[in-house]
């Protein structure tokens, strides 16, 4: 990418959401601004589902550089966009907006980040593993697209409401013909019989105080990526105490999905290893 011009005055960046209190988003975003000496002033913004797109296209039309977009907004996101980055598309969902020559533009760097913390952080290798993933949200629709692509030899989706599930492989299963895609609720999955490479946990049971409804001996011999990070990795804490194969929380795909909405809004892509390993600190110091 080409490096766009930055004015010397801060320009606005904010993310979206709600809750959103709880997002480091800003910390992260002011860390990558220093590598480049850009000027960023990055907020947080608690937004109704009601005022969301009028908020995004005021925020551009006041002249603002970029949005991230977090949980509940995703879809809202991609579908007040103008144009959509093809990893927005296949995601059918956005974190990441800014404003170009086709208007207000969509990106979905959720997935991209996702495979660059767990291919190049935990060296994990995809490609003809066997993969289960926990969840059907707006974050299981960016990483299962980039998932598929790394080659694995077969992908299910569980979820606690099933349909949510086949939709999603639905809606992947024409492009990728050569991989086993399964989608079933959490009661049709053989946990005796059945077990797999790599368990993802994209469900938010973290976050309303839900339990892990797998057996413990499930755990191990998999590595077990929980995308929640901090206080509400259950997944993560459960995977650890049942002696999984390897244990990763969300936290570098935050760090690494921030540093793609970084490179579309300045053309540039951040060094993530010291701000993934700051936050890092800052959690463990905060539990
Ligand atoms: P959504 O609200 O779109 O989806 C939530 C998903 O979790 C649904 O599949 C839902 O199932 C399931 N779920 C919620 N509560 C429970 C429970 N108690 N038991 C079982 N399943 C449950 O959220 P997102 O997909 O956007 O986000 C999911 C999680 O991933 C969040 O915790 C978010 O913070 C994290 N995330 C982390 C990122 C990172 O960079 N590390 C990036 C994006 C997300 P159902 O369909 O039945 O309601």
């Amino acid at each position: 990418m080409v490096e766009k011009v930055v004015s010397v005055n801060p320009r606005q960046f904010a993310v979206l959401g709600n809750p959103v209190q709880h997002s480091l988003s800003p910390i992260i975003h002011e860390q990558f601004a220093r590598q480049f000496g850009h000027s960023i002033a990055y907020s947080r913004k608690l937004l109704q589902a009601e005022s969301f797109a009028q908020y995004v296209r005021e925020f551009f039309a006041d002249g603002g550089g970029g949005l991230n977009v977090t949980v509940p907004f995703k879809a809202l996101a991609h579908a007040c966009a103008d144009w959509l980055h093809e990893s927005a598309e296949q995601a059918g969902a956005a974190n990441t907006l800014v404003s170009g020559d086709n208007g207000i533009e969509a990106w979905n760097t959720d997935g991209a980040g996702f495979i660059n913390d767990l291919v190049g952080r935990c060296k994990f290798t995809i490609a003809a593993k066997k993969i289960l993933v926990l969840g059907a949200g707006g974050a299981a629709q960016g990483i299962v697209g980039p998932l598929l692509d790394s080659g694995p030899a077969s992908v299910t989706v569980v979820n606690r409401t099933p349909s949510k599930a086949a939709q999603l492989i639905d809606r992947t299963a024409l492009k990728y013909a050569d991989v086993e895609l399964r989608a079933m609720s959490l009661l049709e999955l053989d946990t005796d019989g059945e077990s797999f490479d790599l368990i993802i946990n994209s469900t938010s049971l973290g976050l309303d105080g839900g339990s892990v409804k797998l057996p413990p001996n499930f755990a191990v011999g998999a590595f077990c990526y929980d995308l929640s990070y901090g206080a509400t990795a259950a997944f993560a804490h459960w995977a650890k105490r049942c002696g999984a194969e390897g244990v990763a929380d969300g936290l570098g795909m935050l760090v690494e999905q921030a540093a793609l909405s970084y490179e579309v809004w300045f053309g540039v892509k951040p060094a993530t290893k010291q701000v993934y390993q700051l936050l890092s600190e800052q959690l463990q110091g905060s539990d």
